[in-house]
């Protein structure tokens, strides 16, 4: 078969091949002058990326590995954190608390909304002994679609004084929804490198507030290669990424930030995010309108700009997927919850992106949707009008 193939997935995403072409570069000595400069070049410009950071840790790990971090560095051993159940990202990162001996506090699971901030006033008020340490906030849930309103989440802590650590997994989040550590008091953002930063899998960020340091210095828990602290000392690049640096993923990402500052810098990443998730909402409300296809978050405003989650009704998802795939080149993620295994397909609208590219997928999901005879309307004239309508704000 010619032609590209499209990565439609929520993770990994398109790369560049700006990006690709940096991993070709032969290693240089990472204590060469030349290396350590474009480390302290990333380093400056990090803190930006999220929002106001007060400290950048950069893991040579996926997220979960920042997750780790992020538990361990911050905990003392049995500590007690929150982590709310509203998708699999979230289950998945309670999971590992629990397994690092922490105590999890959770909410009731709901898959079709965001965590709701009331919920987690509720229980932050209730905890009058303050045995919760952090609470961990998904930004962008990936196996539902949802973003959670963070502001409201840091009113839900200060509405009882709480004194909690604010963790947030803003992997899917980074340049793809406004995340602004700083002013809506965020200690702690983990972050990984394949998602809206148009990366391959292998870089991960722990972007910390001056509170989240000052935490790490008197948490207990064991740690050795995830430290933070001995990563701050001054001068040292290989303690600063806790052994060897990744030297080709420097290069890697050194293009995709000139590319993302080069487009118009985070903000307009986050808006041309917002502009293909209209296209694909519309094209699956044009589905729906002679079909099952149903948008998972049924409010508007709990959709992230990253993924959208398609609910296909009684009609199996996984022959859509398979067909999609292997006879249209267009790859999209399969369900991930129990919830809805087999009856749901997730499109993820991240990362290095256009509209040939976003209506070539969807033009692929539609010809499978044709040629298995799955009931559908039509979804492209809707996505190509929402193109259109949007199509100032993306004027050079
Ligand atoms: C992709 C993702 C992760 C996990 O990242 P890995 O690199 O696969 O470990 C964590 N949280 C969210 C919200 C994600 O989308």
């Amino acid at each position: 078969m010619g032609g590209r193939y499209f990565v439609q997935n929520p993770g990994p995403t398109n790369i560049p091949d700006r990006v690709l072409e940096a991993f070709r570069r032969p290693a240089i000595d990472f204590a060469d002058p030349e290396f350590v400069a474009l480390a302290d070049s990333i380093w400056a410009e990090l803190p930006a990326v999220f929002g106001g950071a007060d400290e950048i840790v950069v893991l040579t790990a996926v997220g979960h590995g920042a997750w780790e971090s992020a538990l361990t560095n911050t905990l003392d051993p049995g500590d007690t954190v929150l982590i709310p159940d509203c998708g699999m990202f979230g289950r998945r990162w309670a999971m590992m608390a629990r397994d690092l001996g922490y105590e999890v506090v959770s909410t009731t699971p709901h898959i079709r909304a965001p965590i709701d901030p009331a919920e987690v006033a509720d229980i932050l008020a209730a905890d009058t002994a303050h045995q919760i340490r952090s609470v961990c906030i998904v930004h962008t849930e990936t196996s539902t679609g949802a973003v959670t309103d963070l502001p409201a989440m840091r009113a839900a802590i200060d509405a009882s004084d709480h004194p909690a650590l604010f963790v947030v997994d803003g992997v899917c989040s980074l340049a793809i929804e406004p995340l602004r550590m700083r002013d809506w008091g965020i200690d702690v953002v983990v972050a990984a490198a394949q998602k809206g930063l148009m990366m391959p899998p292998g870089l991960s960020f722990c972007a910390l507030s001056e509170r989240a340091v000052e935490r790490n210095r008197a948490a207990a828990t064991p740690r050795f290669h995830l430290a933070w602290a001995p990563r701050f000392e001054e001068g040292h690049i290989y303690k600063r990424f806790g052994g060897t640096p990744p030297i080709q993923h420097m290069f890697a990402l050194r293009a995709a930030l000139d590319m993302i500052a080069e487009t118009g810098g985070v903000d307009a990443s986050i808006a041309r995010h917002r502009r293909w998730a209209a296209a694909v909402h519309a094209a699956v409300d044009g589905w729906s309108s002679a079909g099952p296809w149903e948008i998972n978050m049924t409010e508007p405003e709990h959709r992230t700009a990253a993924i959208t989650c398609v609910r296909t009704g009684e009609v199996e998802a996984d022959p859509l997927i398979a067909a999609a795939r292997d006879r249209f080149s267009v790859s999209v993620g399969s369900a991930m919850l129990t919830e809805t295994e087999g009856r749901a397909f997730r499109i993820g609208h991240l990362g290095d992106l256009n509209e040939p590219m976003l209506l070539g997928a969807l033009g692929g999901l539609e010809t499978a949707m044709t040629v298995l005879g799955l009931p559908h309307g039509d979804g492209l004239p809707a996505a190509v009008a929402s193109l259109a309508a949007t199509a100032q704000s993306s004027e050079p």
